[in-house]
């Protein structure tokens, strides 16, 4: 069971900084779950920095303790869970990173451990989408963002921050109508850029609906739009009010704050998420508490929080048909 090392025998401010101080392994065996770097900024359009953002979130992750008492759940020490250090970039050139950052997570993927990505600009999801697809099939996705990244082309160019999803869904990755995005807001180019998404098939919720749902009914939304089938989870730190995440390349005035986009997080439960990643943090832009990386950690552990729930749910209903010798295992035992 790999899990953080104590901090009654080393304080919480010492040691070489791994995600909430897990052990760095670059091996696979005995592990469930995965926490990694993806250290890339080629991507950006406007404020770059994104690739020191695995670092920031490392360290700002310092002070997360093991048990989640808004999920009531326990994360660490449930869950065999590692820091797998950085996937393997080539500055400035997108199209020989992509599939580097692909490979590195496919290993993880192919031995069966949940992917924990730690961005990063968003255009590294398009890497991991491609690899958990070729394990899993195509992917319904939960995507919180202040942007909907479903543009074609930057100067012509198809690879880019802004271009992942719709890449993604021609690719056939992802299945738009397993998809929902949701937080879009701020200045468009005209009118018909609001309807992108429903073009592609997928819904959106801009964020000034999303601010009149409750978490609980957007859960829903989301759960009934995915469905049953394998999920990833990509949160743009973008999503949140520049008041609270000014770290990050492209930020967009009027969204949650810090607390509604955690509750956001945490009424996700019930979705078989193979994947998560917490993307665009860019530490030369943040405050002086750092206080995007330790919302993008937070969120990170809200999602690893998220699996420990479902493997916790699955092992009960393991416990309840081994008991009873009824009902469909293949479905009861998948179900996070
Ligand atoms: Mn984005
Ligand atoms: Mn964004």
């Amino acid at each position: 069971m790999h899990q953080p090392v104590d901090s009654l025998a080393t304080p919480r401010f010492t040691g070489p900084r791994t995600f909430a101080r897990l052990p760095y392994v670059p091996t696979l065996d005995g592990v469930e779950a995965a926490v990694f770097g993806l250290p890339w900024d080629g991507g950006t359009s406007f404020r770059a920095g994104a690739r020191f953002g695995p670092e920031a979130i490392r360290s700002a992750s310092a002070l997360l303790r093991p048990y989640n008492p808004d999920q009531r759940v326990q994360v660490f020490g449930a869950v065999s869970t590692i820091d797998h250090g950085d996937a393997p970039t080539v500055p400035g050139y997108i199209e020989r990173t992509l599939p580097r950052l692909q490979d590195f997570v496919g290993s993880i993927a192919a031995a069966g451990v949940v992917s924990f990505g730690m961005g990063g600009d968003h255009s590294v999801t398009l890497a991991e989408l491609r690899a958990l697809a070729a394990v899993h099939g195509p992917l319904g996705v939960v995507h919180l963002d202040a942007h909907s990244d479903l543009w074609d082309r930057y100067f012509d160019l198809p690879y880019n921050h802004g271009t992942v999803f719709r890449r993604a869904i021609e690719e056939g990755v992802v299945d738009p109508g397993r998809m929902v995005q949701a937080g879009l807001r701020g200045s468009l180019y005209a009118p018909e850029d609001e309807a992108l998404a429903a073009d592609l098939g997928l819904e959106a919720i801009p964020w000034r609906e999303l601010a009149g749902l409750s978490p609980e009914a957007f859960a829903d939304r989301a759960r009934a739009r995915v469905g049953t089938g394998p999920c990833f989870f990509s949160f743009d730190v973008d999503l949140v009010d520049p008041a609270f995440c000014p770290g990050t390349g492209t930020p967009e005035c009027g969204g949650p704050t810090s607390f509604q986009a955690l509750e956001l997080v945490r009424a996700l439960h019930g979705i078989d998420f193979r994947g998560f990643d917490v993307v665009e943090v860019s530490p030369p832009y943040d405050g002086p508490g750092q206080q995007t990386a330790l919302l993008a950690a937070t969120v990170l552990y809200e999602m690893l929080a998220l699996h420990a729930r479902g493997r916790a749910d699955g092992s009960a209903a393991d416990r309840r048909i081994a008991a009873t010798g009824v009902g469909e295992l293949d479905d009861v035992a998948r179900r996070p």
